[in-house]
C-alpha cells in the first residue's frame, strides 16, 4: 500500500519496524534511518527476507536539508519521527518542503528547557493544512493510545466525560539498582520535573513526586504511583467534551527514586552544561553514557505493564465510571520482538499511526492529536498487533 521512512533506530524504532513487516498489505516499502547506520544495518540483516522491502540510510535528524535530500531520494507516503523529540521540528519542516505526511511519539521540546507543550507542534497547523498532509502528534501509548482509550470512550461509553486518570504501571524488573526503560535522558528530565494537573481549566502545579497514591492493578497488584506532569493532558483537556479534571500517574520503586534523588543532589541530572577538563559536559548526558542501554534491559526484564485510563462522567443523564488498559508481559515481548514492554507499547502504535495514514483511514489535513482521529480502526489494530485492551465498568478509583 505505501512506503514509510522511519527514522531513529533505538528502542522503539526497533520495534515499530519489527511490526511494519508483520504487516506488509501496508508497508511495502520501509527506509530505517538514523545517526549511526550500522543500527539501521543490523535491523535490516534481522528482518529482511520478508514480504515488507528494506533499505537503510544515514541522517542526521537536527538537519533539514539532509532530510529534505533523503526524503526526495526515497520518495515515502510518510515519515514515522521515532529519533528524540528534539528532532520534531527538523522533521516536520522536511516533511512541509516535501508534502509527506508525518508520525511522531513524543512533544517537542528544546535542548536547554525541560518543558512540555504542543505549542511548538501547534504552530504549524495552518502550514500542514495549507500543504493538504496530515502530521498525527503522539502516537505512542501515552500519549498515544491513551488518546485513543479517551476518543473511543467519548464515541462509545459517554456524553460527557468530566475526569480522566491516567494511570502507567511498570511493574517490570531488570536486576539492575538503577536504569531507565527508554531513553534516560529523556526519562530522567520527565520525571525531575514539577508535578502537574489540570482542574477547572487551569494547570495545578505540584512538587516532583509531591502527590503519592497507591492502586491496586489488574493483573500486577498494589503499586506507589506519583503524579506527572504529561502532555496528553494538554490536549485531551481541549479535545474532549465536559472535562473538569484530568491527571496522570505513573509507579516508581523505592529503588528507583532514592537512586534519582541522590543522583539529582549531587548534580548529575542538571541539563546546564559544565566544564570539564576544558570542555562543556552536560551532566545529565553524561549518566546517560554510564548508564544501561534500555536496549539492554529486553533480554532482563521481568513482570509486566498496565497502562490504561479510567474515565468518569455520564450518560444518559447518569453517572457511569469505565476503565479501558492494557497489560502487556515484558518476557512475551522481548520473545517476540526482541525488547521489553516498555519499548513494545510504544512501538506497536507506532507502527498503527502511520498505517492509519498509509491505508487513508485518517486522513486529515493539518496537524492533529490522536484523540482528534475516529479511534475504532486503531482500537481493533491494537488488538490485532499485541496490544489487546480490557475494560471494566466497576474500577477501584484514585482519591
Ligand atoms: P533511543 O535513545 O533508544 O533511540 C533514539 C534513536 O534516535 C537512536 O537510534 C538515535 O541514534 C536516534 N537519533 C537521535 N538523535 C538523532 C539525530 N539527530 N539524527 C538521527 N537520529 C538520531 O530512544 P527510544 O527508542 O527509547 O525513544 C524514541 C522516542 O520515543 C523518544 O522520542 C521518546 O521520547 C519516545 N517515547 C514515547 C513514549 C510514548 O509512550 N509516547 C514512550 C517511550 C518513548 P543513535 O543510535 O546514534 O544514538
Amino acid at each position: 500500500m505505501g512506503k514509510a521512512l522511519i527514522i531513529g533506530a533505538g528502542g522503539v524504532a526497533s520495534v515499530c519496524i519489527h511490526k511494519c513487516c508483520q504487516n506488509p498489505d501496508v508497508f511495502e516499502e520501509i527506509c530505517i534511518a538514523s545517526r549511526t547506520k550500522s543500527k539501521c544495518d543490523a535491523l535490516k540483516e534481522k528482518l529482511d527476507g520478508g514480504k515488507t522491502k528494506i533499505s537503510t540510510a544515514q541522517v542526521n535528524a537536527d538537519n533539514v536539508d539532509e532530510l529534505i535530500a533523503l526524503i526526495n531520494s526515497f520518495k515515502p507516503d510518510v515519515v514515522i519521527n521515532l529519533a528524540l523529540p528534539y528532532q520534531d521540528l527538523t522533521i516536520m519542516d522536511a516533511c512541509l518542503a516535501t508534502r509527506v505526511n508525518y508520525v511522531d511519539t513524543a512533544n517537542y521540546e528544546p535542548l536547554d528547557t525541560a518543558k512540555f507543550e504542543y505549542k511548538w507542534q501547534w504552530a504549524y497547523r495552518e502550514r500542514f493544512e495549507q500543504a493538504g498532509i496530515t502530521a498525527l502528534l503522539g502516537s505512542g501509548f501515552d500519549p498515544g493510545v491513551t488518546g485513543v482509550f479517551s476518543a473511543y470512550a467519548m464515541k462509545h461509553e459517554f456524553d460527557e466525560i468530566n475526569y480522566i486518570d491516567i494511570l502507567d504501571c511498570n511493574a517490570g524488573d531488570h536486576g539492575y539498582p538503577f536504569a531507565t526503560n527508554f531513553n534516560p535522558e529523556i526519562n530522567i528530565r520527565e520525571v525531575s520535573a514539577k508535578g502537574s494537573y489540570i482542574e477547572d481549566g487551569k494547570w495545578v502545579e505540584t512538587e516532583p513526586m509531591e502527590i503519592k497514591r497507591v492502586y491496586n492493578f489488574p493483573e500486577i497488584g498494589e503499586k506507589d504511583m506519583y503524579l506527572l506532569h504529561h502532555e496528553e493532558l494538554e490536549s485531551l483537556a481541549l479535545n474532549i467534551k465536559g472535562i473538569k479534571r484530568i491527571r496522570f500517574f505513573m509507579t516508581f520503586g523505592q529503588s528507583y527514586l532514592t537512586h534519582l534523588k541522590c543522583l539529582e543532589n549531587v548534580g548529575m541530572t542538571s541539563i546546564e552544561p559544565i566544564d570539564f577538563e576544558g570542555k562543556k559536559i552536560v551532566p545529565l548526558q553524561f549518566l546517560k553514557a554510564v548508564l544501561p542501554d534500555p536496549a539492554s534491559l529486553g533480554p532482563r526484564t521481568k513482570g509486566k505493564t498496565n497502562i490504561g485510563c479510567i474515565f468518569i462522567g455520564k450518560k444518559d443523564g447518569k453517572d457511569k465510571t469505565y476503565y479501558l488498559y492494557n497489560v502487556c508481559d515484558h518476557e512475551e515481548c522481548y520473545k517476540e520482538v526482541g525488547s521489553q514492554a516498555v519499548s513494545y507499547t510504544t512501538g506497536v502504535p507506532a507502527m498503527i499511526g502511520a498505517a492509519m495514514l498509509l491505508t487513508g483511514k485518517w486522513n486529515k489535513p493539518g496537524v492533529h492529536n490522536i484523540e482528534e482521529f475516529d479511534p475504532d480502526p486503531f482500537m481493533e489494530d491494537l488488538n490485532k498487533f499485541g496490544l489487546p485492551w480490557k475494560e471494566s465498568y466497576d474500577p477501584e478509583l484514585v482519591d
